[in-house]
């Protein structure tokens, strides 16, 4: 494709979301230019350091497929992956540890074998028409046009940029999760951490029918952050340490940082943000270093490239995903794939962490409404700028769910070129039998039939 070419799609944002949506529209035959800021894809996975991928089970059954495990699948073949395991916190069935920077050469790698897609990267997208993209790189400002454009920007640049009405935050205040940098720690004695936990169960959340031998998490200590904080020697609003293990041994990754009331669409709020998150992890070592056991000699291995934006815009679609639909594991007429991942909200304003520890298994359908802008026909989203509510977002914002919705994404827009008509109107039967080819599943209906084949 030369210069003046007009592509078929043009997904703005190479990260979970993006990254598998040109994949499934490139292996459909679209030609497909992806764009990224960054000079890598993998988006919060890469960038951000965040994982593990959660989650690929409801229960003992797997929920996701498609892209997502080929991903996951060719991670374990460069030792990238420990696969799907329990998950030490019991938060969800199974976790999915991953190594980002094995993660970046998977995503290459698959991006380079489909000829039909172009990678842009280092160029911010700056201006959106309904047929183009212009974005500002090395070499100035240059406008792609497309026939199809998919938003997996994860803050919904570019539908706000075409005019898409949004929401930030929660209803009551506006204020959305809070923002975290994410480090990663080695040299740690997991033979000490693991008795301490076995020694102050009460200190953790934790599934105590998992094995922790193998595989270590965190999500406690909370007695030892108290002290410290009381101290002044923590002084920033965690009630806990969040860490899990890498694939290596003995190196944890760590969620602990935490900015709250700044926004993830304000260059301004961000700069205060990566200082202020950079200040806390120098804060957070020193305390790992004198507090916790096993955590005496560790050293920083490294830091993310990027303060991690948990939520920010949520565009206004033809549907709208609710906590109700999650708490009632609700089934979509137009499904589009299956999120298993409970609602998980860091408080916007204070120290805490609120889950659906008790409503069981979670397994509901992710219904493609939510991709479609109300207000534009040739435009899609996928990812974390779905149309949900501030509680449905922090469930369906999760990595494997994302990786479900670009792959569905990148199909109707096959769907829509090929039989020319806008996304509101992309027969949804037709979608989910091409994803259901694709090896995806793409709603609970799909699940419980691939039960039944298999049992008869
Ligand atoms: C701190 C934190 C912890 C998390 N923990 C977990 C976890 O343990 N497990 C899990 O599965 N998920 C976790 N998540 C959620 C998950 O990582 C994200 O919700 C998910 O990555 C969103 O995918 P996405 O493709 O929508 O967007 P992103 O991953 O954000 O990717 C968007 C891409 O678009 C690019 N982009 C954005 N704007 C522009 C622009 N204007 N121009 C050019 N490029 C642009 C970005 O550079 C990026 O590469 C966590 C998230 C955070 C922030």
């Amino acid at each position: 494709m030369n210069a003046s070419s007009v592509y078929d799609l043009i997904v703005c944002g190479a990260g979970p979301s993006g990254v598998c949506a040109a994949l499934s529209a490139a292996r459909l035959g679209l030609q497909v230019l992806l764009i990224d800021q960054n000079g890598f894809p993998g988006g919060m996975n890469t960038a951000a350091l965040v994982g593990p991928l959660m989650t690929f089970h409801s229960g003992s059954t797997q929920i996701a497929k498609g892209i997502a495990q080929e991903i996951v699948d060719e991670l374990a073949k460069r030792g990238g992956t420990l696969g799907h395991i329990p998950d030490p916190i019991g938060m969800v069935p199974t976790i999915t540890p991953v190594d980002p920077e094995l993660l970046k050469l998977v995503y290459f790698d698959l991006l380079r074998k489909e000829s039909n897609i172009t990678l842009l990267l280092r160029s911010v997208i700056t201006g959106v028409t309904a047929d183009s993209v212009t974005v500002h790189g090395k070499g100035g400002t240059k406008t792609y046009r497309a026939r199809r454009i998919i938003d997996a920007t994860g803050d919904g640049d570019v539908a706000a940029l075409m005019g898409v009405p949004f929401k930030e935050g929660r209803e009551s205040d506006g204020f959305a999760q809070p923002m975290t940098l994410m480090f990663t720690v080695e040299n740690v004695d997991r033979t000490q951490v693991i008795d301490y936990i076995r020694s102050r169960p009460d200190q953790f959340v934790m599934d105590r029918s998992c094995s922790i031998d193998d595989y270590i998490a965190v999500s406690g200590f909370f007695e030892l952050v108290q002290q410290a904080q009381e101290k002044g020697e923590l002084t920033f609003p965690r009630d806990r340490v969040l860490f899990f293990e890498g694939v290596q041994k003995g190196t944890v990754t760590v969620n602990m940082t935490r900015v709250t009331l700044l926004k993830g669409t304000r260059a301004e709020d961000l700069s205060v943000a990566e200082s202020e998150t950079h200040r806390q992890l120098d804060e957070a070592l020193a305390f790992f270093r004198k507090y916790l056991p096993g955590f005496e000699n560790c050293r920083l291995k490294s830091v993310a490239a990027l303060t991690g934006v948990r939520e920010s815009r949520r565009i206004q679609g033809i549907k709208t995903l609710t906590q109700e639909d999650i708490w009632e594991n609700r089934a979509q007429e137009d499904s589009v794939g299956i999120c298993a991942y409970p609602i998980d909200i860091h408080d916007p304003t204070g120290k805490t962490l609120v889950w659906d520890a008790e409503r069981g298994d979670c397994c509901y359908d992710i219904p493609y409404g939510i991709l479609v802008p109300e207000n534009q026909d040739y435009l899609l989203a996928a990812g974390r700028c779905v149309s949900a509510t501030h509680e449905a977002l922090a469930s369906v914002r999760i990595s494997v769910a994302c990786m479900v919705m670009g792959q569905a994404a990148g199909t109707a827009a096959y769907l829509s070129i090929q039989k020319d008509v806008p996304f509101k109107d992309v027969p949804v039967n037709e979608l989910q039998q091409l994803l259901h080819e694709q090896g995806a599943i793409p709603g609970k209906k799909w699940l419980e039939k691939q039960g039944e084949e298999n049992d008869s």
